[in-house]
């Protein structure tokens, strides 16, 4: 980009030689609901200039009036006086004539204009409107809903465009006249914060006892305001559960120390295994509860605030059962000011277990009623507030690797943040994938994701996407005028595309999942390929019908050659194969050793289970697809290591494997390339002689590890030789995981290749998109 004073001095009309100066900016990026107008209102009347500063659908207009140097050192200086939460994409200059305008006015919002970016992400807690909430003489003090020009919900309490109060749910909440002069005041911090309130005019908290039958020891009272923290702590701290209401949705807490309630949870939301957040006061107590990595203390404070999945510390402050089998938990910050205070009380546990309200992947539940009603089984209290929830929105989920976060679902914080394409095109509706489903809406350059909407083969899942996508549609002002979606022709979001398509007579473009995996990490890096695509996955649909998943492509913009896969395994018993481990660890064992041999050797590990009858059903194609992927290779090692023989939630038996692997073990396993195939009869046999030697699965699991970090390099090697490439994308469900995403980077920085790894859009379906979006931005170029 054109520094500004560059571009503003190619220009310099004849009136500016007269010694005064006017220059207008459109500002576009991240500049509404940021405090971005009062800080330009700051600098210019600071400089002694004139001017106005409005906000438009599209950005911020900037107009500056005043002698020709202090114009310049204005704009040359731009970034300087901006907010801290404010970013940049993009400023248009124009030289206007001098209207002798000497003060600063910000104007009322022109509605006119291009809807760009409308809407920031929430943003966490700033430490200022933390520090006021506590402060005993300020009159914020004890208030659960301060915010101010760089804190507090944006996108989840927005109904409109642009974002204003008026346009936000916090129009049922009128200033009042001590908030009126703050807001009206240049010099206060809160000058045009359009989320702001204080208690006498704001939303108000309020705890709500649920009585039940059969559970006798209820004994709160409703209350509100400072009482109702009282009485949800109480609660907390007798081992119940309450459903407080957040940002983008009610999440359901407990003490993350107590088992039993806990137990409870899980057994009433139908989630026996899949590990549980927990919210903590400050990252004092998180360094407590986890190994604090590089990095992670700036994702933990930052204005984000996702859950950051860190190495569990041994610890009374949380249970076994929060995250089990796993040595990683998943750990945020207090992020909002009712939590805050919440952590304050003395008798709330310094651990919470914060769980989306719902049972197991259905929809957050955004409103009491649903609370109440359908939930009330696993809620004994409600911390409630009457700030309504417009957009749901779930927390984001990010990692580590090597001080760097990686982000394993986006949500809460990152939408609906564009990522920029590489060009203007029409507007674009990719509907992506079918598990941890995200959408995206493309307007010109930007592709605005949608928040997590979830598994899309649940029926509610499914309803709110289609209702996610009309809201997320009408707020961002963008009528689709291309389609893309999966390759899968029964995924639920293909048939949305596919009925919208004939509906509309648009074009739908149905993207190779995989090849959309990769092209979501070019996007993510504003890269055009080719590149090596490393696309190690659960489940895609594949060109040839077969379910791909185990992929090493040479892909760009324009399109990809299959270059390298997992040799095809049959997958017993279809689907049933990915939600029970065991049925892979039968077929890859067959395919080495036979089926007679492969069931006597399960039948060692993992007694009592069908596998005779699953061992035949190995070699009938009507009952098992053939597969390359290589998530399904992760299960049939867990298994064959008695880890896990039957999963509860995607992706588990791959994380336990992960988690047991032992740091510092070398060497793997044998593999080999027959053709385009890679094959692991000599890992398969390798492990079972491990296995029968008496060796510890941990360093079995990081052997098999390092068998597949080795095999990816090994073929990115190849595709140098081959194709002159440096480049690599690594993408894939499969790249969630650290241990093994953290030996393919060292090994491929090894050989100087450049890598692409994922940073704020899932390697996993979340990001798939994002990538058939850019597919059509690539082809549809306008
Ligand atoms: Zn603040
Ligand atoms: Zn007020
Ligand atoms: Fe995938």
């Amino acid at each position: 980009m054109k520094s500004v004073a560059e571009t503003a001095n190619d220009s310099v009309s004849a009136s500016a030689r007269s010694g005064m100066r006017r220059i207008r900016l459109v500002v576009y990026g991240r500049v509404q609901g940021v405090g971005f107008r009062p800080a330009v209102y700051r600098a210019v009347t600071g400089a002694g200039c004139g001017g106005r500063v409005y906000n438009t659908p599209g950005g911020v207009s900037v107009e500056i009036e005043g002698p020709q140097r202090a114009v310049t050192r204005l704009t040359g200086h731009f970034a300087d006086i901006l907010p801290p939460r404010a970013r940049v994409d993009e400023i248009v200059t124009e030289e206007l004539d001098p209207a002798g305008e000497k003060e600063f006015h910000i104007d009322v919002s022109s509605t006119a204009g291009e809807s760009l970016l409308p809407i920031p992400p929430d943003l966490a807690i700033c430490s200022e409107c933390a520090g006021e909430i506590t402060d005993r003489r300020g009159r914020r003090r004890g208030y659960g809903f301060n915010t101010c020009t760089c804190c507090g919900p944006r996108f989840t309490i927005a109904d409109g465009v642009p974002f204003d109060r008026r346009t936000s749910v916090m129009e049922d909440f009128p200033l009042c006249e001590k908030c009126l002069g703050e807001f009206g005041d240049p010099a206060d911090r809160r000058f045009h914060a359009q989320t702001m309130s204080c208690p006498s005019c704001g939303p108000e908290a309020q705890f709500i006892p649920i009585a039940r039958g059969r559970d006798k020891g209820v004994e709160f009272a409703p209350s509100a305001g400072d009482e109702a923290i009282c009485a949800a702590a109480a609660a907390l701290k007798a081992g119940r559960t309450v459903a407080i209401k957040g940002i983008g949705g009610f999440h359901l807490a407990c003490n993350a120390a107590d088992d039993a309630v806990i137990q409870r949870i899980r057994t009433l939301k139908g989630r026996p295994h899949k590990a549980l957040a927990v919210m903590v006061r400050d990252l004092s107590t998180a360094a407590r509860i986890c190994r604090m990595e590089p990095g992670a203390g700036d994702m933990l404070r930052g204005e984000k605030a996702p859950i950051v999945l860190l190495e569990k510390k041994d610890t009374p402050l949380i249970s076994g059962s929060v995250a089990p089998g796993l040595g990683r938990v998943g750990v945020m910050p207090a992020y909002t000011p009712l939590h805050r205070l919440l952590f304050e009380h003395p008798d709330t546990p310094e651990a919470l277990v914060m769980t989306s309200c719902n049972r197991s992947e259905e929809p957050i539940a955004i409103d009491r009623e649903t609370v109440r009603t359908d939930l009330s089984d696993m809620v004994d209290g409600i911390l409630d507030h009457n700030r309504r929830i417009e957009n749901r929105c779930d927390d984001s989920v990010a990692g580590m690797v090597g001080g760097a976060a990686v982000v394993f679902r986006r949500s809460r914080g990152y939408a609906p943040e564009p990522v920029m394409l590489p060009a203007d095109s029409p507007p674009v509706f990719a509907t992506g994938a079918m598990w941890k489903n995200a959408f995206t809406l493309t307007k010109g350059r930007r592709a605005f994701m949608s928040p997590h909407i979830g598994d899309v083969s649940d029926a509610d899942n499914a309803a709110y996407f289609e209702a996610a996508y009309r809201k997320f549609s009408v707020l961002l002002g963008i009528e689709p005028e291309i389609l893309a979606c999966d390759m899968h022709p029964d995924y639920p979001t293909s048939v949305f595309a596919r009925r919208m398509a004939q509906g509309r007579d648009l074009p739908l473009h149905r993207v190779q999942h995989h090849y959309a995996h990769v092209l979501s990490c070019l996007a993510e890096h504003r890269a055009q390929g080719p590149v090596i695509g490393v696309s190690m996955d659960g489940t895609g649909y594949g060109e040839d019908g077969h379910i791909w998943g185990g992929e090493i492509l040479v892909a760009g913009l324009q399109g990809y050659s299959r270059r390298f896969h997992l040799k095809y395994a049959p997958m017993p018993g279809g689907e049933r194969a990915v939600s029970e481990p065991y049925r892979m660890a039968l077929s890859h064992l067959a395919g080495v050793f036979g089926a007679d041999d492969a069931v006597a050797i399960m039948g060692r590990i993992a007694p009592g289970l069908p596998l005779e009858a699953v061992a035949s059903l190995a070699w009938r194609r009507e009952f098992s697809p053939l597969t390359s992927s290589c998530g399904r290779l992760f299960d049939a090692v867990a298994s064959m290591l008695g880890i896990r023989h039957i999963s509860t939630y995607e992706g588990q038996a791959a994380c336990e494997l992960e988690a047991v692997a032992a740091a510092g073990v070398k060497g793997g396993y044998e593999y080999g390339f027959e053709g385009d195939e890679i094959v692991f009869p000599g890992t398969i046999a390798g492990i079972c002689e491990d296995i029968a030697a008496g060796a510890d699965r941990c360093v079995i699991s990081a052997r098999f590890h390092n068998t597949i970090a080795g095999m990816i390099e090994e073929s990115c090697l190849m595709l140098r030789e081959s194709d002159g490439l440096d480049t690599v994308a690594l993408s894939g469900g499969v790249m969630q995981n650290t241990y093994l995403l953290g030996r393919c980077l060292k090994r491929l920085r090894r050989h100087d290749f450049t890598v692409l790894v994922h940073g704020e859009v899932p390697p996993n379906d979340g990001g798939i998109s994002l990538g058939q979006a850019l597919y059509v931005n690539a082809r549809h170029t306008s």
